[in-house]
């Protein structure tokens, strides 16, 4: 069975010293929950990952990265490669979040590489894909995931994209404080599925977690979760308050 994951996604907040505050509340939290049936990861900003590594349980909680390079290692002023990561404890690194697509303008070639390294290092990707508000206004939402997909994602083995994990985010619910409707989440995330079947059979694409992301918070998570094909969430502004971050992670 494919696992139910719920990722906070911090972005560029908190200091160290809030982060390792934060970070142990969350992990204290987690720790007490007697049956989580969900898998729970953060992803602090870059600077905090050695700190917050010493602080949390990592029975319950496992550490991602936001970000990384798409070149092992060199010349390349400010990026951070993979292998770093994975030498901290990083267990998973976000790709082609829709932030780094619009503000660094990270293209197709750039995720795929990104996702073959972060694999190389034995880390897992969270591939993240979703339209803009005039795409979804002009019903091309498959279209454009779709082809997010098999751009930056489809090239990989079956043994690859087993280890990947996806996250549908509708870039117009994205800090926006509008969410999918829990039909709309299902609707895609069923259709994600089905490409994934297409391509790689059954077998492999019900293995596969597909996360929703997209102000989703602890008073409309149980209804998103309880959809078949939404494995869980990749949470932004609500990952950084812990008692929220805990009733979306109870939400399963
Ligand atoms: C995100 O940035 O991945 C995200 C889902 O943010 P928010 O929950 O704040 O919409």
């Amino acid at each position: 069975m494919r696992k139910k994951i719920v990722a906070g996604n911090w972005k560029m907040n908190t200091t160290v010293q809030e982060g390792i505050k934060l970070a142990k509340a969350v992990s204290d939290m987690v720790s007490k929950l007697d049956n989580s049936n969900a898998k729970v990861a953060i992803a602090p900003p870059f600077t905090h990952l050695s700190e917050i590594a010493k602080v949390i349980n990592p029975d319950y909680i496992c550490l991602a990265a936001q970000n990384c390079a798409s070149e092992e290692g060199g010349a390349y002023t400010g990026e951070v490669a993979p292998a770093m990561l994975a030498e901290l404890g990083v267990m998973a690194v976000l790709v082609g979040h829709s932030e780094r697509r619009a503000y660094y303008k990270e293209d197709h070639n750039t995720l795929a590489k990104k996702v073959k390294l972060v694999l190389k290092n034995d880390m897992k990707p969270i591939f993240c894909c979703g339209e803009v508000l005039e795409e979804r206004e002009n019903n091309i939402q498959n279209e454009i995931v779709s082809k997010q997909l098999e751009e930056s994602l489809f090239h990989l083995s079956s043994d690859e994209i087993l280890n990947c994990i996806i996250a549908y985010e509708p870039v117009w619910a994205i800090g926006t404080g509008k969410t999918a409707t829990a039909m709309q989440a299902q609707e895609i995330h069923a259709y994600i599925r089905s490409l994934l079947i297409n391509k790689y059979g059954a077998e492999i694409a019900n293995e596969i977690t597909i996360l929703y992301g997209g102000s989703c918070k602890p008073s409309n998570a149980p209804e998103l979760f309880s959809n078949s094909d939404v494995d869980g969430g990749l949470i932004g502004g609500a990952a950084l308050k812990s008692e929220d971050f805990l009733g979306i992670i109870k939400a399963f």
